[in-house]
């Protein structure tokens, strides 16, 4: 029998106690696993490693390329970022994949309809990437960056895992209609890639987010597979957990294409840590989905249907699902699992699972180039206490003589001077100043815009500057609500 060797994070609060059920169950299950059991979360950040991750964990995972994590606790005071956010971004673990099955016995308003989708969110872009700036006192913002390179990567992977499990629809959920640029890029992505997958007899289609939210609470059933961009992921597959029974059942998968680390939805509940009541159900199931990713898939079947079970039985339950029985421990919860390996279950839908082929792009940064890729103007940023229509005629004069000539200015995306009528816009001290080429013959260069700043800051202050571009011939920037 091959022994495989997984990196273990027993993490904080519940974990010690989830993570003890999952090894004694692998274990029944006649799977062989090294684990190397490594510190990470709080316990390393009241030691002084701030970022809650020793050398000796990472050194572990870097060389298993398989983690299984449980949850880990955010210590407040100790520089305020999370391991676990941490860890997805060091290993490039692009792809979170949360499957939402229903379970037996878990009662719920969705309970019967039969739920089994998987949720595929991009894990390490969007708004995710953190990077936060006050623009003035009263005025803060976040960059929403996301690439075609990574939507590349999640929408394969969303439609690889579809074919690794005989799945036949994907849907992509965006908001493109709002943010044509950045979650256009997903749809586009999606629409690009489909038709390879189409011919493979899988079906796809796209919806806007908020129509996704609202189809999944009134027929989640015809969902297969969805695949979406990082922050609508984030409340998409919290939804879906609660379709099923909550965050205490589901699994998640964060798949790089080195190195892929598994854990329970769900945090490290302190309120009930050490008390032996914790469900493991959701942190053993994504040990299901490790030991499918160890090439283990009569096991993983073996453990699933165990749980199917147990949950069918519904005599051993943890307190949090028990009803109308007297709730049992952790520790009697895992016994009852095991005690049921290799029973059938009358509930269990076998899937014919494979290996995810997992996406390979050109590593290269610049994985997009064009043809032509032309400025032809800049927006300048300006923190200004001036009323629209003081600020514009200043910005007139200021710029005479420039190669750049002011053509408007918006305020929170809605433009306000040349003013519209029956403009009624409350106005904040964050004013986007578009300057464009007095020569459409000629391109914007980087003296142009110094020198049109030199002239602005005489007189006011900027935060930023964007610059605005054609890619090949296509306008690269959005329009503010009533420019033309
Ligand atoms: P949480 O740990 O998920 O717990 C919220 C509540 O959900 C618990 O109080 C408990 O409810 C219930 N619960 C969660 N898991 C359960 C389980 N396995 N069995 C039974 N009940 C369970 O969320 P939180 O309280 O917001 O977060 C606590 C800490 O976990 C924070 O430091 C947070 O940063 C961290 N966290 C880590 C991860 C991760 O490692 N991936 C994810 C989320 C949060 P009752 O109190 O009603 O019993």
């Amino acid at each position: 029998m091959a022994t495989h060797k997984v990196t273990l994070m027993e993490g904080d609060g519940i974990g010690p106690e989830i993570s003890r059920s999952v090894v004694q169950i692998i274990q029944a299950a006649g799977v062989s696993i090294d684990w190397e059991r490594c510190e990470a979360g709080k316990i390393p950040m009241e030691k002084g490693v701030t970022t809650g991750l020793p050398d000796e964990t990472i050194a572990s995972i870097d060389r298993n390329k398989v983690a299984l994590k449980a949850p880990l606790e955010t210590a407040l005071g100790y520089g305020g970022k999370s391991a676990n956010v941490t860890l997805r971004k060091l290993f490039e673990l692009y792809g979170n994949t949360r499957p939402c099955r229903e379970l037996p016995g878990i009662a719920g308003p969705f309970a019967g309809r039969d739920i089994d989708l998987v949720v595929v969110r991009e894990n390490v872009e969007d708004l995710y990437a953190g990077i936060e700036h006050m623009q003035t006192p009263g005025v803060a913002q976040c960059l929403k960056l996301i690439s075609r390179k990574g939507c590349e990567k999640i929408v394969r992977l969303a439609f690889e895992l579809a074919i690794s499990e005989g799945r036949k629809k994907v849907a992509c959920a965006s908001k493109s209609n709002i943010m044509k640029m950045s979650e256009g890029l997903m749809k586009k992505t999606f629409e690009d890639i489909a038709p390879e997958y189409e011919v493979q007899g899988i079906e796809t289609e796209h919806f806007i987010i908020d129509n996704l939210a609202h189809q999944l609470v009134r027929v989640p059933e015809q969902f297969d597979v969805i695949v979406t961009t990082n922050m609508n992921g984030d409340i998409i597959s919290d939804l879906t957990s609660g379709l099923t029974g909550g965050l205490g059942l589901a699994p998640s998968a964060n798949i790089g294409n080195d190195v892929v680390m598994f854990e329970a939805v769900h945090g490290s509940a302190p309120t009930i840590a050490g008390k032996d009541i914790a469900n493991p159900t959701a942190f053993i199931l994504s040990a299901c989905m490790m030991l499918r990713h160890l090439g283990e898939f009569d096991a993983a079947e073996k453990v699933e249907r165990a749980i199917h079970e147990t949950l069918e039985e519904g005599k051993v339950l943890t307190v949090d699902v028990a009803q109308g029985v007297e709730p049992a421990t952790t520790t009697q919860y895992t016994e009852a699992i095991i005690a049921n390996l290799g029973k059938a279950s009358k509930t269990y839908k076998a899937r014919d699972y494979k290996k995810v082929r997992l996406p390979e792009l050109d590593p290269r940064p610049d994985f997009v180039t064009a043809k032509s890729w032309e400025s032809i103007g800049c927006d300048l940023f300006i923190e200004s206490p001036l009323d629209a229509t003081a600020l514009g005629d200043s910005l007139v004069e200021l710029a005479q003589g420039a190669a750049l000539k002011l053509k408007m200015i918006s305020n929170r995306g809605m433009k306000v001077y040349p003013a519209m009528a029956g403009s009624r816009t409350d106005c904040i001290d964050h004013w986007r100043c578009r300057f464009v080429r007095t020569d459409d013959s000629k391109a914007v260069t980087n003296d142009d815009i110094t020198t049109l700043v030199e002239k602005v800051q005489a007189k006011h202050d900027w935060m930023h500057i964007e610059k605005l571009h054609l890619v090949d011939g296509e306008r690269a920037y959005s329009m503010a609500q009533g420019e033309d």
